[in-house]
Parts: structure tokens; C-alpha cells; sequence
């Protein structure tokens, strides 16, 4: 099963979400990727470990799919307590489409997907560049799909060393700078594993240890598609990823850093249950030999054929029961989507619990539909994101309403002590998180 080994996401939502077109790049064997630059390995021990005064470090950590909510299911106790004497938000609102790529390089740039260009998980090359495929590092490596500056660009560059236990782009050199430590995406890595990375980054000798620090798990993201967002398999990942986040606070407490650490802990966006009896096969709504299909799922892009423009906008464009589609000029302002050309001319968004696909996939495919989706209306409760923050720059026992994930980004900034890049982040909102503005 060739493909299954360079595409790790479970088989039947990448049928499900890939395109025909999308599913044969992601077919192709992966370039070889450079060597990371393993900090770990060369762990030294700790004579000079503390941190010199004055010196903090930042901890960005995201929980893939962790639905605002699930806070509240009691299975989180250590984040709870994180959350109870630090700062929390009632969600953390993700940028449309709420996909993991585009929010995650959302959240370490400022900048909406429309302006950094990671405008889906698949996009549509243009000619000169192959087709990117969030889990095909052979296409997502190319740097010209990365735009603005992540955060770990920008600090670098000042001089500030950084280190990625996995994030979407860590691995790419945008703009010829990578991380100083680094791991190309590997889902076998087990979350102790991951721990025990960052924990090793923060053994490193004064000169080499990194103060911007991010950690990735996919655990309850994966649980929620497989099994849906209100099953036993989700609160078991969620208590095991707080069991993990549990030893790495405890590794910190041992290194006696809790004082220098600020942590930011959120996620890229919620969960909503979905069935194969909410899927819209909309090959019975446009032939997909007149209009291509640039991609499926709960956001779907098509590109009218030479000459049928008429065509796909008089099927596409009027009332459907469970889906909205828009000309890429006319998606709602709100969503901040429709102006990059990497978008294709016509948007699907499919209504909350619906799932765009085809009649042929559902033939073949339908009985492994995935119980929980994203990607919808980023203003839906379902769709919100987990954020707690804590560490010596942050209130203590504060609940703030609902933010937008754009405005993330100037707070990291602010907390390396960098100037941030051009973003579309509200710089008013960090107020209500940090002690010294109040
Ligand atoms: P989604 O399909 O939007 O739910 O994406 C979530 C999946 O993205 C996870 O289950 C991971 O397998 C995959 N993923 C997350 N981070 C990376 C990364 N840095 N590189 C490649 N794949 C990733
Ligand atoms: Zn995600
Ligand atoms: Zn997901």
C-alpha cells in the first residue's frame, strides 16, 4: 500500500478529503529532507542549566482538535490547573477554513490564511510548483508556499534560538532559516518521546539551549475524526496528552524553571460530530468532467474546465440543502478568505456536521466515515480552540472572552522581546492576558 506509507493520515478520511488530483501527488515517494539538527542527542548535564536572570522562555504547545470545551470534561486535570492559575479563554477562535495547516501557520504568523498562502491542508499547484499536501513533506517543502514570517523566522534572525518538537512549516527553510533544532513530522515520535525532546532542549548548555520552544500532538484530533468528539477514545487521548504535559511540567519543576517559563497552550480548532448520513455527494449536483474538483471534504474548491464557467456557476452558485457555495470573490467578509489566487474560483463550505463528497466514494468508502470533522464556519462554538496561558508574564485565575488565533502571534512576539513582523492580529487583545498591562 505504497501510498499509505507516504501519507501517515488514516486512510479513509484521505480518500475522503483528497482530491483525485491531490491523492496522485500525494502518491510520490517524499524528497529526502535535510537531516534535523538533533539537540537531544547531545544533551550535556546541568552545571549552567539555570537560566541566566532575567532570561525567560516561551513553551508554545498545541493540542491538535482540542475543542474549547473538553477543558471542562474534568479528564485535563493538570491543564485545568494550568488554566485555574493562569489565564484561559473562553475559545480561542480559529481563522476559515478551520484546518490544521492553515491555523497552525496562523498562529505563528498572525496572519490569515488568504495572506500567508497555506489557504487549505491541499492546494492546487500552479504549474511551477507541484501540488501541496499537508502530509507529503516532498510537496510542503518547497518554501515558496510558506509565506510571512513565523515566529521562529523572526527570532532567529534577532538572534533569539528556537526549537520545534514538530509544528506545520518548522521543518521548511522559509526564507533559508530553519529552526535552530528541529524534527521532521513523525507520528510514531510518542508524546513522551516529544517530552523528553523538549526537556533535552532545555538541558543544552546556556549557548545552545533555545528560549522559543513549540510542541505538537495530534492524539485528540485523531480520536475525534476516528471516533467522534463525544467518544470514550477522545477523553482517554485527552487524559493521556495531560498525563504527558504532566511530565514535561514536572521536568520543568525539576529543572527549576517554572519561574522562567511562559506557556502557551492551545489548539488549532474544535471538533463537530459527523455521519455518512450527512455526506453530500455533489457529483449528482455538477459533472465533475465540466468542473473540477480541487479538493473534498467540509471545505471544497472546484475550477470550472475551459469554457464551462457558466456551467459550474449556475450548479454551484444556487441553493443547496447542506452546503453554501460562494465565487471566490464573494465569500462573507467575516471569513477573510477570497483574495489569494492559490484559492480555486468557487468555495463549498458544507453546513455544521456535513461532509462534501462524491457518490462513487460513498459506493466504496462509506461505511469508514469519519465520526468527527472541521474546516466549517470559524465563528461556530464547535469550531473554537482551546488557549491557556501561564508562567511569570500572565494573569493568575483569569477567564477572558474569545479571541481570534490571529492575535496570537503579537503576544509571542512580545514575549521574545521581538518586533513582530506585518500581521492581522489585534495587538489590543494581549492586554487582557499579561500582568504588567493591567
Ligand atoms: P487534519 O486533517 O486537518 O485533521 O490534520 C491533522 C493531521 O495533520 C494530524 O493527524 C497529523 O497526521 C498531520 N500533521 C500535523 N502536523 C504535521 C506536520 N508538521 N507535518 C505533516 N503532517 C502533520
Ligand atoms: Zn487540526
Ligand atoms: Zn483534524
Amino acid at each position: 500500500m505504497p501510498y499509505a506509507l507516504t501519507c501517515p493520515a488514516s486512510l479513509r478520511r484521505l480518500v475522503l478529503l483528497a482530491s483525485f488530483t491531490l491523492l496522485n501527488a500525494c502518491a510520490q515517494t517524499p524528497a529526502t529532507v535535510p537531516a534535523a539538527d538533533d539537540g537531544a542527542a547531545n544533551m550535556t548535564a546541568t552545571a549552567d542549566r539555570a537560566p541566566a536572570s532575567g532570561d525567560t522562555y516561551l513553551l508554545l504547545v498545541s493540542i491538535d482538535g482540542f475543542r474549547a470545551d473538553y477543558l471542562d470534561r474534568g479528564v485535563t486535570p493538570r491543564i485545568a490547573a494550568l488554566a485555574a492559575e493562569g489565564v484561559r479563554a473562553d475559545a480561542l477562535r480559529p481563522a476559515f477554513p478551520s484546518l490544521t495547516f492553515p491555523n497552525h501557520y496562523t498562529i505563528v504568523t498572525g496572519l490569515y490564511p488568504d495572506h500567508h498562502g497555506i489557504v487549505h491542508n491541499r492546494i492546487e499547484g500552479d504549474g511551477e510548483k507541484n501540488n501541496f499536501v499537508y502530509n507529503d513533506a516532498s510537496t510542503t517543502a518547497d518554501a515558496r508556499w510558506w509565506g510571512g514570517e513565523p515566529i521562529w523566522v523572526g527570532a532567529e534572525r534577532r538572534g533569539v534560538r528556537t526549537a520545534t518538537m514538530f509544528w506545520p512549516g518548522s521543518d521548511v527553510a522559509i526564507d533559508g532559516i530553519r529552526p535552530s533544532h528541529w524534527k521532521p513530522f513523525d507520528r510514531g515520535f510518542s508524546p513522551d518521546q516529544r517530552v523528553d525532546t523538549v526537556l533535552g532542549w532545555l538541558d543544552l548548555p546556556a549557548a545552545r539551549r533555545p528560549r522559543f520552544i513549540t510542541l505538537y500532538f495530534e492524539q485528540v484530533d485523531r480520536a475525534g475524526h476516528d471516533s467522534g468528539p463525544d467518544s470514550a477514545e477522545v477523553n482517554a487521548a485527552l487524559a493521556e496528552i495531560d498525563a504527558t504535559l504532566g511530565r514535561l511540567l514536572d521536568g520543568i519543576a525539576q529543572r527549576r524553571l517554572r519561574d522562567a517559563m511562559n506557556l502557551v497552550l492551545l489548539s488549532d480548532h474544535g471538533q463537530t460530530a459527523s455521519s455518512a448520513e450527512r455526506a453530500i455527494a455533489v457529483d449528482e449536483i455538477v459533472d465533475l468532467k465540466r468542473v473540477r474538483a480541487i479538493n473534498f471534504g467540509v471545505v471544497a474548491g472546484f475550477t470550472p474546465q475551459p469554457g464551462e464557467q457558466r456551467y459550474a456557476y449556475d450548479a454551484l452558485l444556487k441553493a443547496h440543502p447542506h452546503m453554501q457555495c460562494w465565487r471566490r470573490a464573494q465569500i462573507p467578509a467575516r471569513f477573510h478568505y477570497g483574495t489569494n489566487a492559490r484559492i480555486p474560483p468557487i468555495v463549498c463550505l458544507a453546513e455544521p456536521g456535513w461532509v462534501i463528497t462524491t457518490s462513487t466514494w460513498l459506493a466504496d468508502r462509506g461505511s469508514h466515515f469519519s465520526r468527527g470533522e472541521h474546516g466549517y464556519d470559524n465563528a461556530l462554538p464547535d469550531m473554537g480552540a482551546l488557549f491557556v496561558a501561564n508562567g511569570p508574564a500572565f494573569r493568575r485565575g483569569a477567564r477572558v472572552p474569545a479571541f481570534d488565533n490571529v492575535d496570537v502571534y503579537p503576544l509571542l512576539a512580545r514575549l521574545l522581546g521581538i518586533a513582530p513582523a506585518r500581521n492581522d492580529g489585534n495587538p489590543q487583545t494581549m492586554r487582557g492576558l499579561l500582568r504588567e498591562d493591567r
